[in-house]
């Protein structure tokens, strides 16, 4: 009997089966069943596709600028031409719907036009005169070989976030993508050799916690950019700098939704559906906490949310009548549902219960129905931490300094939108608050790929964001040269630090 497919690693340019003997499994989570079983990693198999890296970078790095780009083109149409099978690919192993999985490639191409633009973005500047006869100037220059680990809910967008700009910038890039979704990934890195990728560039590396060390202690991988959990991701910037590279860690995160007593409240409301319970609440950009300001608002808001709730029904990811499909796995679907068990011992009110749904049809699919929560406190564990399902908890406030008070105290700081028609009030909560990414009156303050993605306290380790201007900045380092050339006139020795004169 032949047992499910298996997904091998893509190093050198090409498909690689695991030699380790060890297999992750790879769900359908609408149906439940093991759909494939994924290749997972030893420190000898990363190894190899680190001296496959090692070997390809100096002569990719040595390359104009230009032609690199060209290649970025030419990824970016076969990618649309084979958008709608990835997005279909996608949906069935991440349980998010096949648009928003649409979306989820689409935001990485984004990326991948950004840094189209790599000639311009890595020119140095330059200083004529500096000194007399000097001239001084500086130049980026890729770090190497450089490595990308990545969380299950983005499984093409923040792999290209990545590998887009590091490449770009003439970088080889080992990527090790979430082992609960690698079909995309490994087919972005096929995509990219039929571009015209050189063998070595680009590797995919499938793993777990083995990998993921394999790559923070091996000495030739330069930096290393990880998304994920906040606690993986401390560890992976405590150990990586420790071991000599550059880190940047994004982790996980709570936003807040502030609503004042003026806002669009039918707007809000049909933001907040969106934002809580797309994907499954499974973005770390969702919206999983409203802060009403006054009673009046609050009621007034849940009277608009619960009867969008009560139409809210999960169905299969390839459905196109769903809202959102299944979460990722069974384990994390008894997670939320265990929050949701928190919540109401810690004295919320549940006024919405989505636990125990099933889905006729895919009665083993991994499904939670909408819930939502009233009279959340800021001192319940329940709010302190990340639940990552179709979960709205309302925390009422009574003023806007106690509503904006709540995200910018909160452990994590990645995105926060506030609701209003007051500019006033709206611009000074955006200067003030202390988190990483704002939105007014938009609810998915996603920012676009020529700016940079990034969150602040537990949400990000490390100094520099996602893409953008940051992005360069983080897979490139600065040398500067000050240069003086012979005039045939000698001058004196001198035993004190120069200056200019
Ligand atoms: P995760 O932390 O479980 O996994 C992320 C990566 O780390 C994966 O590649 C995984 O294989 C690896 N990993 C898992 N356990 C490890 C361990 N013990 N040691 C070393 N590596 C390990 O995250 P996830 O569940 O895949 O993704 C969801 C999380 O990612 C959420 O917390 C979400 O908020 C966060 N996230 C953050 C951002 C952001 O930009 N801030 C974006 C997307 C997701």
């Amino acid at each position: 009997m032949s047992g499910p497919r298996e997904i091998p690693h893509f190093i050198n340019g090409q498909r690689v089966a695991g030699t380790s003997g060890r297999y992750g499994d790879v769900f359908d989570p609408n149906t439940g069943a093991v759909q494939a079983r994924v290749a997972l990693a030893s420190a000898a198999e990363m190894g190899e596709a680190v001296a496959a890296a090692k070997a390809a970078q100096p002569a990719w790095g040595a390359t104009n600028p230009q032609k690199r780009a060209r290649v970025l083109f030419r990824f970016k149409e076969l990618m649309e031409r084979e958008i709608d099978d990835l997005a279909y690919l996608l949906a069935t192993e991440h349980g998010k719907v096949v648009a928003d999985a649409r979306g989820d490639i689409q935001r990485g191409l984004e990326v991948i036009e950004f840094a189209c633009g790599v000639p311009h973005l890595m020119k140095g500047e330059y200083t004529e005169g500096a000194g007399p006869g000097i001239d001084v100037y500086s130049m980026r220059q890729p770090l190497g070989v450089v490595a990308g680990i990545t969380p299950f809910n983005f499984p093409a967008m923040i792999p290209m976030w990545m590998f887009g700009v590091a490449i770009a910038c003439g970088n080889a890039f080992i990527l090790k993508p979430s082992e609960k979704d690698p079909s995309v990934p490994l087919r972005l890195a096929e995509l990219m050799q039929a571009a015209g990728l050189p063998d070595g560039i680009l590797n995919v590396v499938h793993g777990d916690k083995e990998a993921v060390d394999a790559i923070l202690h091996h000495p030739d991988i330069k930096a290393v950019s990880f998304v994920g959990s906040s606690d993986i991701a401390q560890y992976v910037y405590v150990t990586g700098a420790q071991n000599g590279k550059r880190v940047q860690a994004m982790g996980g995160a709570k936003n807040h939704a502030v609503i004042l007593p003026d806002a669009d409240l039918d707007q809000v409301a049909r933001d907040l559906i969106g934002a809580a319970f797309g994907s499954a609440g499974e973005r770390c950009m969702a919206l999983p906490v409203a802060v009403p300001v006054g009673d009046k608002t609050a009621d007034a808001l849940i009277k608009k949310l619960l009867p969008e709730i009560e139409k809210l029904v999960p169905g299969a990811s390839t459905d196109p009548d769903a809202a959102y499909g299944p979460v990722v796995s069974a384990a994390h679907r008894e997670r939320v549902e265990n929050y949701i068990q928190m919540g109401v011992d810690e004295g919320a009110e549940l006024i919405v219960d989505g636990r125990g749904f099933t889905l006729q049809g895919y009665e083993n699919g991994f499904f939670i129905g909408p819930s939502l929560f009233d009279r959340v406190r800021a001192d319940m564990r329940s709010y302190q931490e990340e639940i990552f399902g179709p979960v709205l908890q309302i925390v009422r406030a009574k003023d806007l300094e106690e509503a904006a008070r709540l995200p910018s105290e909160h452990p994590y700081g990645n995105g926060v939108a506030i609701f209003t028609r007051n500019g006033l009030a709206a611009r000074e909560f955006a200067s003030k608050v202390n988190v990483g990414m704002v939105g007014v009156n938009v609810p998915i303050p996603v920012p676009v790929a020529y700016h940079t993605f990034g969150g602040w306290k537990r949400s990000a380790f490390g100094d520099t964001n996602q893409h953008g201007m940051e992005g360069v900045r983080f897979f490139t380092k600065i040398k500067t040269v000050t240069q003086r050339w012979p005039t045939g006139e000698v001058t004196d020795q001198a035993f004190v630090i120069p200056t200019m004169g």
